[in-house]
């Protein structure tokens, strides 16, 4: 047994135990979500499990620590969840977001699953509480986990670690070692990592800032357009395994530029900012670019069907740079965000402070006042208050800007997880040349694309990690337990040969 020494955020002396010299059934690589579900579930089948995880113990987790909430089906109300949000609903909600780049097998094992691995999340220790006011429109449709993602990583952890899964930290694997698309071991450096079998949950390629700029490219105005992107969450999510796979060889799914990407406050960290920098006050306003001008229909539907939307639309426009603009109406309908906007007694005076043209800015905000037809407003349903003979339209909660004090919030594109993955079958297998790997698995990020072609509904990325990061366990449990017992087979044979 080696003990590796670390030191957590309150100074305390932690060590950390893992067995160098095991060959262990499964090897999960990666440390948030997905991985976590994958580890449990092999430890239950009975397998000997060992966790790699990049990131030292305090930022262990990637983006999951960020986490809120899950989307889950059910067919009447369940503790949290109120009415019902039966797999139809959800199925066409998904279809919808995703404009049916979606595989309806794998989205539909998913969303089945989502009905019923809530009990196993708080078997290991996952609490849930009904969302905050201010988190719109989600009470039917979302569990929020009581203390956040942070709460629901380290639970998976302590867990984990009492069930006997090994974990090392910092330890990021830099290459795979396959045999005919069989895995032998993982490659940190120069260190091997042998296992029966292995499940890759190591996120996707966000916040490698050199290969998001070349997905994206130079727009017609010459810029590099990820040049301006802010990453909501781990700096530890670089794709190294993705792209080592995509060399090797491994069926790919998705586009390098699909990617869940919000449009957050511009004063936002480049990592981690996390879910403070997000502003909900777009279906409340209008939003404009920099030259002062409205882009697209900001009440097209419930926030959490659109918010993902925004960052890709930013990011098209000129300087990678927007501005929702909001009047005095809309101050305490929404979560109020980290930074506070920018505030005006005029319109003028906010264009000013934005370095907008004043006349531009004016005339865009002249031309939606009017347009509006107001009736009855209700944020809480697809209200009938809209614009008439405007482009593009408002299609709900369009109300005149036009109460004063004005506010404005800068956004710019960030980027939540890539969608450029593995592909797999409803068994979380890799596959090469359209033949599943027998022994590698994939779950979370590093394959959501199968179900994530584009858009995005809030939930489903947890949705989808936790699914099949159990079915991904499953299977290399399976897997290893084979292998183990041929092993076993070949070594009596020789004993008694
Ligand atoms: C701000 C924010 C809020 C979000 N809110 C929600 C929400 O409320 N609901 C929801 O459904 N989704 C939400 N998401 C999306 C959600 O975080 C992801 O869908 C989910 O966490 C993905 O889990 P994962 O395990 O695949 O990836 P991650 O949780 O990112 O884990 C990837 C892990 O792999 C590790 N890793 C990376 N490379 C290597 C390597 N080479 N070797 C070893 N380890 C490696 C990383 O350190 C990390 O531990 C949010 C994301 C962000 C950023």
């Amino acid at each position: 047994m080696q003990d590796i020494e670390h030191v957590d955020v309150r100074g305390r002396r932690q060590l950390e135990h893992w067995r160098p010299e095991l060959k262990y059934d499964v090897l999960v690589i990666g440390g948030g979500n997905a991985a976590l579900c994958a580890a449990l579930t092999a430890r239950e089948a009975g397998a000997s499990v060992l966790i790699l995880e990049s990131a030292p113990r305090e930022w262990r987790g990637g983006n999951s620590p960020h986490t809120r909430n899950v989307r889950c089906m059910h067919d009447e109300p369940q503790d949290v969840l109120v009415d019902a949000y039966p797999e139809e609903e959800y199925w066409q909600d998904l279809l919808k977001v995703t404009g049916g780049l979606t595989n309806e097998k794998l989205a539909r094992i998913a969303i089945k699953a989502s009905a019923t691995f809530r009990p196993w999340m708080r078997k290991h220790g996952v609490n849930f509480q009904p969302p905050l006011s201010g988190a719109l429109h989600v009470a039917r449709t979302n569990a929020f986990f009581m203390g956040g993602g942070k709460a629901l990583v380290n639970a998976y952890y302590r867990s984990a670690e009492a069930l006997g899964v090994q974990v090392r930290y910092e330890a990021p694997v830099d290459a795979i070692e396959l045999d005919d698309g069989r895995f032998v071991a993982a490659r940190i450096g120069a260190e091997r990592i042998e296992a029966h079998a292995c499940v890759l949950a190591c996120g996707g390629f966000e916040s490698n800032l050199e290969w998001q700029r070349e997905a994206w490219g130079q727009n017609e105005w010459g810029e590099w357009t990820a040049d301006n992107f802010l990453i909501r969450g781990t700096r530890f999510n670089k794709g190294v395994l993705l792209k080592f796979m995509m060399d090797a060889g491994a069926d790919m799914i998705g586009d390098p530029t699909q990617a869940h990407c919000v449009a957050i406050d511009a004063r936002a960290p480049l990592y981690d900012g996390g879910i403070c920098t997000r502003v909900d006050c777009v279906s409340l306003g209008i939003m404009v670019n920099k030259n002062g001008v409205r882009f697209y229909d900001e009440g097209e539907d419930f926030w959490p069907k659109r918010y993902a939307l925004w960052g890709r639309l930013v990011a098209h426009q000129p300087g990678q740079i927007a501005y929702c603009i909001i009047d005095s109406k809309a101050i305490g309908r929404f979560m109020p965000p980290v930074f506070p906007g920018i505030k005006a007694l005029t319109l003028a005076e906010l264009a000013l402070r934005l370095n907008l043209d004043e006349k531009a800015f004016l005339q865009t905000v002249n031309d939606y006042n009017v347009a509006c037809r107001v009736g009855t407003f209700n944020h809480a349903v697809l209200d009938d208050c809209h614009t008439e003979g405007l482009n593009p339209s408002k299609t709900h909660w369009a109300q005149p800007i036009d109460t004063g004090p004005f506010y404005a919030y800068a956004l710019r594109p960030g980027i939540t997880f890539t969608y450029l993955g593995l592909k797999i079958d409803e068994r979380a297998a890799v596959h090469f040349n359209g033949k599943p790997s027998a022994n590698l698995f994939v779950a979370g990020e590093m394959m959501a694309g199968n179900i994530l072609g584009k858009g995005y509904t809030a939930g489903v990325g947890m949705t989808i990690g936790t699914a099949f990061g159990r079915i991904a366990g499953v299977e290399a449990a399976r897997s290893a337990s084979a292998a183990g017992e041929r092993e076993q087979n070949q070594e009596l044979q020789h004993a008694t040969a």
